[in-house]
């Protein structure tokens, strides 16, 4: 399988609203989680550009979809996050109806990262962005980020667990990650490239030319 350079990723555009979403004409993977769990400091690690996507200082302001477009001809597309116990009720409504309408309208859309911090996986929020995945057929990746926060034998505990609560589920995985100290960097690039590459997009079914 030839690699994609995640080094080649250029920001594309920033959307409020869906008619400002680029053309639904490439593969994408999009990173959705809760606010400060390391989402944006997971695709700078990723892409290796630092303040590619911005981490943010006030959690939950901002309601935008953000498209990054890879040289290869696919997106990686930040969304914001959830769960911000702060955010106004009416933020959160508008955050439900942009998110559900990207996840289920989306073509290209192959794939969710969902990043969870180590010390608190799987919350409920977690657990919905998941159902949303496995009833959209979309893959879904978690990445256990912040995973330097603990040891190496109790990471992997974690690991494990959340590992076995998911594992009979469809297209999901998991694996540890952390930014800061650079681990699960090359996994997490390969679990994308799997996603962006084996996604047929608008592609007519294998028998479509044959003569009847
Ligand atoms: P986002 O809101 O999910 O995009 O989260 P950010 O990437 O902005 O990170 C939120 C906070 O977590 C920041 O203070 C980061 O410095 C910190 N953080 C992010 N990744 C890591 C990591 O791998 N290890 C540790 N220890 N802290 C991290």
């Amino acid at each position: 399988m030839a690699s994609i350079d995640f080094n080649q990723i250029e920001y594309l555009l920033a959307a409020h609203y869906p008619n400002q979403w680029p053309e639904d004409n490439v593969p994408e993977v999009a990173f959705a989680g809760r606010s400060n769990v390391g989402k944006s400091s997971a695709i700078n690690a990723i892409t290796r550009r630092n303040g590619l996507a911005k981490t943010s200082k006030t959690p939950g302001r901002t309601q935008q979809i953000v498209f990054f477009e890879l040289a290869m001809g696919s997106r990686l597309v930040d969304l914001p996050g959830y769960g911000y116990a702060k955010a106004p009720e009416k933020l959160r409504r508008h955050w439900e109806s942009f998110i559900t309408d990207y996840l289920s309208n989306r073509e290209g859309l192959c794939a969710l990262v969902i990043p969870m911090d180590i010390r608190r996986p799987l919350t409920d929020l977690d657990m919905t962005m998941l159902e949303c995945c496995w009833s959209n057929n979309l893959a879904a990746h978690v990445l256990l980020t912040k995973a330097d926060k603990f040891k190496r034998g109790k990471a992997m505990n974690v690991f494990h667990s959340v590992d076995r609560e998911l594992r009979s589920q469809p297209r999901t995985s998991v694996q540890l990650f952390s930014a800061q100290a650079r681990q699960g960097v090359q996994e997490a690039r390969q679990a994308l490239t799997g996603f962006l590459q084996d996604h047929k997009l608008g592609e007519p079914p294998e028998d479509a030319d044959q003569p009847k």
